[in-house]
């Protein structure tokens, strides 16, 4: 999840670069300003993750909704470039995009409400300095299935931003999503997910969201 505002203003003063920043345990990532403490912090990241699953949650209920309601459609259609009802090949599992999008929004829902996923602060990344988080490909030569590095620039962002980049991060590890630059198209491109659960929740996403979406073909 990369944006474009103003760099990051706290810390992540870790013992080491790999120290855990986990859910109920953030010892070693103090950080400056808000966040003193590892404390601090892990009880800021267990409110992003029950924000992120209530979110999730109710733009799914919306997406399942019948009739879907004008607003529901109309954002999902900016997103994604066609209605939610668009039958298309590739969704036949579900009675259309808008359900498998519902279907993904509950899966991430399950994953961070159940505490499937590991949390690790890691240094800035020099060449990305708007990156807020990533999923890395491998961790010690094995396949990445949990765990989520955060950037120091995470913890500057509002909370319903730092929620959506949850919900972003996870769909990379329980979904198979990519990113602009590597999905074919929209439905595979989690800055589309993440822009659209927001605006579902009447929330704002991040500009940088949307651009990034509509860089991928719908
Ligand atoms: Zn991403």
């Amino acid at each position: 999840m990369i944006s474009m505002h103003e760099p990051a203003s706290v810390r992540c003063q870790a013992a080491s670069p790999d120290a855990a920043c986990r859910h109920a345990s953030a010892a070693g990532c103090a950080a400056a300003g808000r966040h003193r403490d590892g404390a601090g912090r892990a009880a800021t990241l267990r409110e992003d993750i029950s924000l992120a699953v209530r979110l999730a949650l109710a733009a799914a209920d919306r997406l399942e909704s019948t009739p879907r309601d004008v607003r529901t459609a109309c954002l999902y259609r900016i997103a994604f470039g066609h209605a939610p009802g668009h039958k298309m090949p590739g969704v036949m599992r579900f009675a259309d995009p808008g359900m498998l999008a519902a279907s993904l929004f509950r899966r991430v829902a399950d994953t961070l409400g159940g505490r499937a996923v590991r949390f690790r602060c890691r240094p800035q990344p020099g060449a990305h300095p708007f990156r807020n988080a990533a999923v890395p490909r491998m961790i010690e030569g094995a396949r990445n299935r949990r765990v989520i590095w955060l950037y120091p620039r995470y913890w500057s962002r509002p909370r319903h931003i730092r929620a959506g980049i949850l919900i972003h991060e996870t769909l990379h590890l329980c979904c198979s999503m990519r990113d602009h630059g590597t999905a074919l198209r929209r439905p595979n491109n989690a800055h589309c997910y993440e822009w659209l659960v927001l605006g579902l929740n009447g929330l704002a996403a991040e500009p940088s969201d949307l651009c990034s979406c509509h860089l991928t073909p719908p």
